[in-house]
C-alpha cells in the first residue's frame, strides 16, 4: 500500500536520537531549547515552545489567551477535531465558519457575516482558529483585520503548514496572529514521532505557555510571590499540565529541520507533476492562491461527480483496492456525533459538506518516488473509467 503520508528518516536522524539516549538528559535537557530556537529562527518568531503534540499546543494556546467558560471559539468544520476540541478543554463553547470553495480554508466573507450577527446577539468569539488546510495559508490579513475590529484572538493551526509562506513570509511568524501551532506527527511535513510547537511574538503569552506545559511550576524568582526558601525551591503559580516534549523528540526535530527546505521543494515538485498528469481527468486539482506558498502536507483532489459514472465512495474503494492508501481530510467536525449532540446538524455548513462529498487525499510525502506517483495516477485513471 502506498500511504497518503509517511515520515522521512535518515541515518543522521537516527544518530541524533541515539546520541541523546547516550547523554545525561532524556527530558528537560539542552535539545528542547535548541529545537525551539531552530523553529523560531526558521519561521521568524520571537518565541517557540515545544510540547508533546499540536493538540497540547492548541490547548495551552487557548488557556494562555484566557479562553474559558462562557467564551466562544470558532474554527473551520474542515479540520482535524483537535482544532475545535481545544475550546471545549477550556470550558468554552465551539462554533464553526464555513469554508471558501476555492481554497477550502475558513472563508473570511462567511466570518464577516457571522461576526455581524454575533455582535448584535452579544456572543462574539474570544478566539478564532484558522487552519491552513493542506498547508495553504488562510487569508490571514483579512482575518487579522476582523480580529482588530471585533476584538478576538487568532490562533493559527498550522499543523499542515511548516515551511510554507504567506505573502513571502514564513507561516509561524505570527504577523497576523497571536499564536501559531505546528504538529510533528509522522504524517506531517517534519516529524518528532509525536510533538507540537507554539510560536508567538508576545512575551507574556510565551511565559504563560511555558508555565502551562509544565504543571504551572516556575523556578524563576521574578515570577514568585516571595523570595525562594532555598536553592531547592520552586513555586506552582498556575494549574498547568505535563505537556513537555522529550529530548529524543527534540533531537529528531532539530535533525529534520535541517532538511525542511528540501522537503517543501520535493512536495512542490510532486504536486506540479500531479497537476500536469491529472489535468485531463474529471476532477479538480488543488487551487493555489497567489498569496500563498503551500507547505503541501496534503494533495486533495475533488471529483466532478456529474462527469463520472461512479460514486465518490466507489472511486475511493477502487483506489484502496489497487494499493493506493488514499484518505479523506476531513469529515466535517460539526457532523461528528460528539458535536451533533451539541445541536449541530447536516446542512449547517454547506460548502464544507459539499467538499466532503467530493474530496480525496492522494499520497503526498517527500520520499515518494516518481514510480509510486505514476502508480497512483494510473490507479486513478482506472478508477475513473466508466
Ligand atoms: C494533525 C493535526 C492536529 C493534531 O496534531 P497532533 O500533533 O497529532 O496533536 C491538529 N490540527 C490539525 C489541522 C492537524 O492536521
Amino acid at each position: 500500500m502506498i500511504p497518503y503520508g509517511r515520515q522521512d528518516i535518515t541515518q543522521a536522524d537516527i544518530d541524533a536520537v541515539v546520541q541523546v539516549l547516550q547523554s545525561d538528559f532524556l527530558t528537560q535537557g539542552p535539545m528542547v531549547p535548541r529545537f525551539e530556537q531552530c523553529v523560531a529562527d526558521h519561521v521568524g518568531a520571537r518565541h517557540a515552545l515545544a510540547v508533546n503534540s499540536a493538540t497540547s499546543a492548541l490547548h495551552i494556546a487557548c488557556l494562555a489567551v484566557g479562553l474559558g467558560q462562557g467564551d466562544w471559539l470558532w474554527t473551520t468544520p474542515v479540520t482535524f477535531v483537535a482544532s475545535a476540541n481545544c475550546g471545549l478543554y477550556c470550558g468554552a463553547q465551539v462554533d464553526f465558519v464555513d469554508i471558501d470553495p476555492a481554497t477550502y480554508n475558513l472563508c473570511p466573507k462567511a466570518l464577516t457575516a457571522k461576526l455581524e450577527v454575533a455582535e448584535r446577539e452579544g456572543r462574539l468569539p474570544k478566539v478564532v482558529v484558522p487552519v491552513h488546510l493542506c498547508g495553504q495559508p488562510c487569508d490571514m490579513q483579512a482575518i487579522h483585520q476582523l480580529a482588530q475590529r471585533y476584538g478576538f484572538k487568532v490562533i493559527e493551526d498550522a499543523s499542515h503548514a511548516i515551511g510554507g509562506k504567506y505573502r513571502d513570509e514564513f507561516i509561524g511568524n505570527c504577523r497576523y496572529s497571536d499564536i501559531t501551532v505546528f504538529s510533528f506527527h509522522p504524517v506531517k511535513i517534519v516529524t518528532t514521532a509525536e510533538g507540537g510547537m507554539a510560536t508567538t511574538n508576545d512575551d507574556q503569552l510565551a511565559s504563560r505557555m511555558a508555565l502551562l506545559r509544565s504543571h504551572g511550576i516556575t523556578r524563576d524568582p521574578a515570577l514568585m510571590t516571595h523570595e525562594a526558601d532555598g536553592p531547592w525551591y520552586y513555586q506552582q503559580i498556575e494549574l498547568g499540565l505535563n505537556y513537555r516534549m522529550t529530548e529524543l523528540q527534540a533531537a529528531l526535530g532539530v535533525s529534520q529541520m535541517t532538511r525542511l527546505d528540501s522537503f517543501i521543494e520535493r512536495r512542490h515538485a510532486l504536486a506540479q507533476r500531479y497537476d500536469e498528469k491529472l489535468a485531463h481527468l474529471p476532477l479538480s486539482t488543488p487551487w493555489q492562491h497567489p498569496d500563498s506558498y503551500s507547505g503541501l502536507h496534503l494533495y486533495v483532489i475533488r471529483l466532478k461527480l456529474g462527469a463520472i459514472g461512479q460514486s465518490h465512495r466507489q472511486v475511493f474503494e477502487a483506489l484502496r483496492e489497487q494499493g493506493i492508501g488514499v484518505n479523506l481530510h476531513y469529515i466535517p467536525v460539526h457532523t461528528q456525533p460528539y458535536y451533533s449532540r451539541m445541536g449541530f446538524s447536516a446542512g449547517d455548513f454547506p460548502q464544507a459538506e459539499h467538499y466532503y462529498r467530493e474530496a480525496i487525499s492522494l499520497p503526498m510525502f517527500q520520499t515518494m518516488s516518481l514510480e509510486q506517483q505514476d502508480q497512483v495516477i494510473a490507479a486513478l485513471e482506472r478508477a475513473l473509467q466508466p
